[in-house]
Formats: structure tokens, C-alpha cells, sequence
């Protein structure tokens, strides 16, 4: 089991860890602060110090599987295809400064953060997400056009209001009652440990009507006006009931 320090500060760029396994699927630490794809967000890129000051480029992040496709709670860094020399000189127990590429991450934490509140603009069963720091893309099981520019309008004015995000936690039985609080079709939130991480976006201020409030485990920022100038790029009828909107970055 990997600890997964995002979860708990997702503004967390660097942490000490210790070498538990190299193998062909990458390496494993004890404590990370790289996230691991999944819930449509992209794996972290970033770089593994090592004790020399030499650094493995890691290129990916993914949740660790076995046989069955089971995740088992660890998350392997995938290294970049030519630092073989440098890990072979890598070995289990030693320690290691992981640092993820901020930047990046960032990107990811902001658009993470836009696609929520896509879900409050379009209320409908999300069936597809992508999160990449270039573009981010929701999949709506609807049958209604949708409008490119007040979606972007929607999005300017929940972004200019500065909500702030509240992670919290609700169990799995609170969550079996309220099946309506999962928008996704296609990502199932994480369970197993008894509890459910959620993201509560408005609402806290007494009065003030919630915005969004759904169960998640990816990163987000602290408030919404964090993400600055995002735009509606393209919204694509993918089928007869699916309808794509794409996010860019304003120029
Ligand atoms: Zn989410």
C-alpha cells in the first residue's frame, strides 16, 4: 500500500519516500505525492532524487493491478524510457525526493476543478472525462444541444464568484442511499476503505445555494477562482444521447 499524500494535500509538490519494489511495471515507494491516473485525470509526470542528486524522469503515474485487474493499493511511477542506467543502481529501502512537475499538475488541478462545475452548468449523466493539462473533455448522456458560449459564460462567472472546495468523506452506505450524488456513469468513485472521499463545491457560507457535490479522488484547487480563463473549445454531438464538451485554455 502506497500513501498517497495528494489525497490528503493536493498542493503537496515534493515528499521523502523509500524504495519498496523495481520491477518492469516501474517503481513503487512507500509515501507518494505523485497521483495516479484515474477518475479521468491524468498521472503525474515529475522526477525521482536520488541520494547522489541524480534524478530518474519519471514520464507516468498509475495505480498498481493484479491478475484480475484489481487495484492493490499501490501506485507505480513509471520511469521515462531511457533512465534503465539509472535505475539499475536503484534498490529497495533506499530513499528517494519525489517531485512532481508543478506545472503540470496545476493544469490538471484547474480543469479538474472547471469539469465540476461543467456538471453543475449541464445537469446530466456524465458517461466520459478526460483530464489532460492541455484540454479536458465531459461526455453528457443527453439528447439537447448545448451552447458553446454561455456554457463559457456559466463557467467565467462560477470562476469571478471564488467559491471554495471542501474535501469531505461520506460512507459507502450514505452513498448506496443517495446514488444520485455519482454523475458519472463511466467512473465508479473508489470504495473499500468504508468511506468515500467527496468534493463539496459552495454551499458552506449559511444561505448560499451548494454548486456541486459529488464523490472524487482526484485533485483539485482550493477555490474556484484559481482556475482562471478556461473556455468551452468545442462541443461535439458524439452520438444520438452523448454530447462532448470540451475545455482549452483562454489565449
Ligand atoms: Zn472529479
Amino acid at each position: 500500500m502506497t500513501e498517497d499524500l495528494f489525497r490528503g494535500d493536493a498542493y503537496l509538490q515534493t515528499c521523502e519516500a523509500r524504495v519498496v519494489r523495481i520491477d518492469d511495471s516501474g517503481i513503487v515507494l512507500d509515501r507518494t505525492v505523485f497521483y495516479p491516473l484515474a477518475g479521468g485525470q491524468a498521472g503525474d509526470s515529475g522526477a525521482l532524487q536520488l541520494a547522489d542528486g541524480r534524478e530518474v524522469t519519471i514520464a507516468d503515474t498509475r495505480k498498481a493491478k493484479d491478475a484480475e485487474g484489481q487495484p492493490t493499493g499501490e501506485i507505480v511511477h513509471l520511469p521515462a524510457p531511457d533512465q534503465a542506467e539509472l535505475i539499475a543502481s536503484l534498490q529497495p529501502g533506499d530513499t528517494v525526493t519525489a517531485r512532481i512537475d508543478w506545472t503540470r499538475r496545476h493544469k490538471l488541478m484547474r480543469f479538474h476543478t472547471a469539469t465540476h462545475l461543467l456538471c453543475h452548468l449541464v445537469p446530466q449523466p456524465v458517461n466520459g472525462c478526460s483530464i489532460t493539462p492541455e484540454y479536458a473533455r465531459l461526455d453528457f448522456h443527453m439528447t439537447e444541444p448545448l451552447d458553446k458560449e454561455a456554457l463559457t459564460a456559466g463557467l467565467a462567472r462560477l470562476i469571478d464568484a471564488a467559491h471554495p472546495l471542501v474535501v469531505g468523506a461520506i460512507t459507502d452506505a450514505e452513498l448506496d442511499a443517495n446514488p444520485a450524488l455519482v454523475k458519472s456513469m463511466s467512473v465508479q468513485p473508489p470504495r473499500g476503505t468504508g468511506t468515500v472521499r467527496t468534493i463539496r463545491i459552495g454551499g458552506e457560507v449559511e444561505g448560499e445555494a451548494q454548486i456541486d457535490f459529488q464523490p472524487c479522488g482526484g485533485t483539485h484547487v482550493a477555490n474556484t477562482s484559481e482556475i482562471g480563463a478556461v473556455v468551452v473549445t468545442k462541443i461535439e454531438k458524439k452520438s444520438a444521447n452523448s454530447r462532448r464538451v470540451v475545455l482549452g485554455w483562454a489565449a
